[in-house]
């Protein structure tokens, strides 16, 4: 895929009341850096800032909190009502949109204040930078993860007790420990959209289990939820300097190579030949990784003997 590209948009609603000043900043959790980022936003709309969470985060309920949010937005008439641009986040606001018929701008990177609000937002799994008009009262907006900075001071959200929601969670299971920490790997496998799907990794993870390396990706990766962000390399996701930093399907942004130029070595994996990445390559395959990277794995096992 080429350059990030941008498209233009617009969406409106009538209005059902205004607040001027007030800005609803809403806490899927209140001690974590998207929080803060959330923060960072609101208060580039508004003086006045508050913020509201959920008392009981550990029993989601999309349609539930949302019903909680509405109750909160209808009592305290915010301009804005801003949420972390995570999977809940985006849910919950979702369905707060449809009970107040209302627009949603989702994964926001910057606003700028008016009537209409003006904004850009992530989309097409980070491909686009789109810029859109948002019309409509309160403005119901979503920040994209790690894409504005995190707000230091804080705020203290309020609980909002949860309506009983149709839908909830009914178990959860925690996430297998990773076996090599990305940061400290001497070697990590990384791929980018190349890979092309969730399951294309296995090649990724497959070599990297040969090469006791850490898999790492790239944002493109994470924003279309291959992966999640803990193995995102980058600007805003780890720095590494691995002995050997192996990309696989990466273009080679410079976003992306923020985040590795402290690699030794450098393998590209592409066929694209006029990739960026090459730039920076010590070696290069131009070819398909999902020939190549197995091919890599083959001779391996075969030098290893087994
Ligand atoms: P693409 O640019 O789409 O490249 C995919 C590559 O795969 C292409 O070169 C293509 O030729 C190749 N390919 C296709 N098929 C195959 C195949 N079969 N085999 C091998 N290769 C193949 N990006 C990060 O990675 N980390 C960050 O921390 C980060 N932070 C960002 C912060 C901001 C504020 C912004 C605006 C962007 C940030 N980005 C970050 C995004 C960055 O600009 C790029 O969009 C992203 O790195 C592109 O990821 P990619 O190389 O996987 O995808």
């Amino acid at each position: 895929m080429g350059p990030t590209r941008r498209a233009r948009s617009s969406a409106s609603s009538t209005s059902w009341g205004w607040s001027e000043r007030m800005i609803l900043v809403f806490a899927e959790r209140s001690d974590d850096e998207l929080f803060a980022q959330a923060l960072t936003l609101a208060r580039g709309l508004g003086d006045e800032v508050h913020a509201v969470g959920v008392d009981d985060p550990t029993g989601y309920s999309p349609d539930g909190w949302a019903t909680a949010l509405t109750h909160a937005i209808r009592e305290r008439a915010p301009s804005a009502v801003v949420a972390p641009g995570t999977d809940r986040g985006n849910e919950v606001l979702a369905h707060v949109a449809a009970q107040l018929d209302l627009p949603l701008a989702a994964n926001c990177i910057s606003v700028t204040p008016g009537d209409p609000l003006t904004l850009t937002r992530v989309r097409w799994g980070g491909s686009l930078l789109e810029e859109a008009l948002l019309h409509g009262s309160p403005a119901l907006l979503s920040v994209a993860p790690h894409a504005v900075g995190a707000d230091t001071t804080g705020a203290e959200p309020e609980l909002i007790a949860p309506a009983h929601g149709d839908v909830r969670v009914a178990e959860t299971v925690p996430a297998l420990a990773a076996g090599v920490s990305l940061s400290d790997a001497d070697v990590v496998v990384s791929g980018g959209r190349g890979v092309g799907s969730a399951e294309g990794f296995a090649v990724i993870e497959e070599l990297a289990a040969l090469l006791g390396a850490a898999v790492g990706c790239s944002r493109a990766v994470t924003s279309a939820g291959w992966r999640p962000h803990t193995d995102q390399v980058g600007q805003t996701g780890t720095k590494i300097s691995p002995s050997l930093y192996i990309a696989c399907g990466i273009s080679g942004a410079t976003q992306h190579m923020a985040g590795c130029k402290g690699a030794k070595k450098l393998l590209a994996i592409n066929p694209d030949r006029e990739a960026s990445i090459f730039a920076s390559a010590d070696y290069a395959v131009i070819g398909d990784l999902h020939e190549v990277v197995p091919a890599i794995s083959a001779e391996i096992r075969k030098t290893r003997g087994g």
